[in-house]
């Protein structure tokens, strides 16, 4: 079979690989399409993890085969894979921190050499200890939409870390693909979405998912006005009517954003990270903003097994519909351009899929 092989950093190959063989316990899937995360960007990048691995976690496909002691489970199923299981037993499972939980860290989906998601091949085989996590997709939703469903629950994740009440204000910065999400959860459960972003295209879109209020962090205020002049929160210029923020989400790895933040909620409220995923990032707080304002900082990653029903639930049924996140497509012989284009984004795109091969 065909595969995007990583083979050092910035190094993505196609080549040929033997297609896995499952054992008795194991599945075989026929990828037809897979996710480009920022996380696999970043290991690909950066050269994080040792050569050769076949990255791709957010995928989809047709069960082909299927080991003899799998019951629960049959060939010609359309599932939706995770990659990530936790045990649900362990010390940092009883306290509900799946993604610190040990067996969680181990990758159990592989198209060849040291487990890696293996999405960007066309097969994949689906080790036992993950098979709890593969989720049918409904006749009438498509492998693309099961492929995001890995990605939307990190963000409800997230969500339901912060001690919301309905009617609360609360700012996503940055609206790509995953703050896009944020912004359509929050907004399901009733929260009133204060949305920046530096792409105009993208405010529109976040508009669309439910923002009440958009801005652009970099226009001076009074360049532009609010978008709903009445009530907007926290502009930074109309003191009247002002709204307090009771949450901030930061969807962008950016310092100006949680600085900015950190002075527009309210004490006592939490700011949460999301993109904040180098090690070594240093940034400058005043720790009485923490301590005495009570502004509580926390942060999310990854995604809890506990929640895939829910996150099945809002997708397949286009509550949170993710079609219009979906701008590119790449085959999997265009693996590398594909990983380029959600590293490098345009104004155009946003969530970007490998899927399909020309032979
Ligand atoms: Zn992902
Ligand atoms: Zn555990």
């Amino acid at each position: 079979m065909r595969a995007a092989v990583y083979r050092g950093p910035n190094d993505l190959r196609i080549e040929t690989v033997p297609v896995p063989r499952p054992g008795p316990d194991d599945l075989l899937v026929k990828v037809s399409v897979c996710g480009v995360c920022p996380t696999d960007i970043k290991k690909i990048h950066y050269g994080t993890v040792p050569p050769p691995r076949i990255f791709g976690h957010e995928t989809a496909g047709t069960i082909v085969r299927i080991g003899k002691r799998v019951h629960n489970l049959r060939v010609g199923d359309r599932v939706a894979l995770h990659h990530h299981v936790p045990c649900l037993d362990c010390h940092a499972c009883r306290h509900r921190a799946f993604a610190q939980c040990a067996t969680y860290k181990r990758t159990g989906i592989t198209a060849g050499f040291e487990p890696a998601g293996g999405g960007f091949a066309e097969f994949v085989r689906v080790l036992p200890f993950v098979q709890p996590g593969v989720v049918k997709i409904p006749a009438e939703n498509s492998f693309e939409e099961g492929a995001m469903l890995e990605p939307v629950n990190t963000v409800l994740k997230a969500v339901k870390r912060l001690t919301l009440l309905p009617g609360d204000s609360v700012l996503v910065a940055g609206q790509g693909p995953i703050g896009l999400m944020f912004t359509r959860l929050l907004q399901l459960l009733g929260m009133r979405v204060l949305a920046s972003d530096l792409l105009e295209k993208r405010l529109k879109l976040a508009k669309r998912f439910g923002a009440e209020w958009t801005f652009n962090p970099t226009q001076q205020p009074g360049e532009k006005k609010p978008s709903n002049p009445k009530s907007s929160p926290s502009l930074g210029t109309s003191s009247a009517a002002k709204r307090q923020l009771d949450a901030a989400v930061l969807a962008v790895p950016s310092d100006a954003a949680l600085h900015q933040a950190l002075s527009q909620v309210r004490g006592g409220a939490q700011i949460l990270l999301f993109a904040h995923t180098k090690r070594g990032a240093l940034t400058e707080l005043d720790l009485a903003s923490v301590c005495v304002d009570e502004k509580d900082l926390i942060g999310s990653y990854s995604a809890d097994f506990t929640l895939q029903r829910e996150v099945a639930r809002l997708v397949f049924s286009r509550k949170m519909d993710v079609r219009p996140l979906i701008t590119h497509r790449f085959t999997l012989e265009q693996t590398a351009q594909a990983v380029a284009l959600a590293a490098n984004p345009t104004p155009d795109s946003l969530k970007i899929l490998v899927g399909g091969s020309h032979h």
